[in-house]
């Protein structure tokens, strides 16, 4: 991934992506915003109740990306997809999910350590999905590559993917894993209870078939890097979020 600056906003950008004419995206960082400490303060959560500073952070957001239109979800860690044409009413309730083939509709998935995963077919439609571990517990990567085909009727061998900065294998500890993760992630286990969601998350994909070197993964732990809003590093904080969009 690289930084860059969107009309005045630090934002993050991954480089396959970033070569696509077709589409826009980004991932946010905590820089930018209105939020005072410990939401400081670009807090785009909205999970705790309206909260005009975090409207105010997203419209920051709308703005910088230079969308019409921005929908994103009460996240509800599931597996539901929403096809949006961006005039919802929000936040769209209880999806982890969004996709659209509407040019100009930006999708917002929030994050704080969970992955957030881009599917885009440039010019024809774009998803952006949450997946935290009950996520690729239930194998939201693939289901979200079977969204794209049923509903927009693109091949997974045309998406690119990318997986955004989210808890890496250094920092994904689960003492529970027989019974959280189950034996199916024993492959994907680094060190005793730490396991590399980053490579389960690549493996889905690719067994719903995308290609491998279509996917890329931004290495970029959330614990370990202070850009990024982390749950498991400061317990009480904010979200900040990854967006992409049809040109
Ligand atoms: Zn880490």
């Amino acid at each position: 991934m690289e930084i860059y600056n969107q009309n005045g906003l630090p934002l993050y950008r991954f480089n396959s992506l970033g070569e696509l004419d077709g589409i826009v995206h980004g991932v946010t960082t905590r820089k930018g915003g209105v939020s005072l400490p410990p939401f400081d303060s670009l807090d785009l959560g909205l999970g705790r109740g309206v909260d005009q500073d975090i409207l105010a952070n997203l419209e920051i957001v709308k703005n910088a990306f230079g969308l019409d239109k921005m929908v994103y979800a009460y996240q509800a860690h599931g597996v539901d997809i929403r096809h949006v044409q961006g005039n919802e009413d929000l936040p769209v309730s209880r999806v982890d999910g969004l996709a659209t083939d509407r040019p100009g509709v930006g999708l917002l998935i929030k994050q704080a350590d969970c992955q957030a995963v881009i599917l885009a077919a440039p010019d024809k439609a774009v998803c952006n999905l949450h997946v935290g571990w009950r996520g690729n517990v239930a194998d939201m990567p693939g289901v979200g590559v079977k969204f794209m085909a049923s509903r927009y009727g693109i091949d997974p061998g045309e998406l690119h993917a990318a997986i955004a900065p989210s808890l890496g294998p250094c920092h994904a500890e689960f003492i529970n894993h027989p019974n959280e993760l189950g034996p199916d992630f024993l492959p994907y286990q680094e060190s005793p209870d730490h396991f590399n969601l980053w490579r389960v998350t690549k493996d889905q994909l690719i067994r719903a078939g995308v290609r491998p070197g279509w996917i890329e993964i931004s290495d970029i732990c959330t614990v370990c890097h202070p850009d990024f809003y982390s749950y498991r590093r400061d317990k009480i904080t904010g979200r900040f979020a990854t967006l992409v969009a049809l040109k």
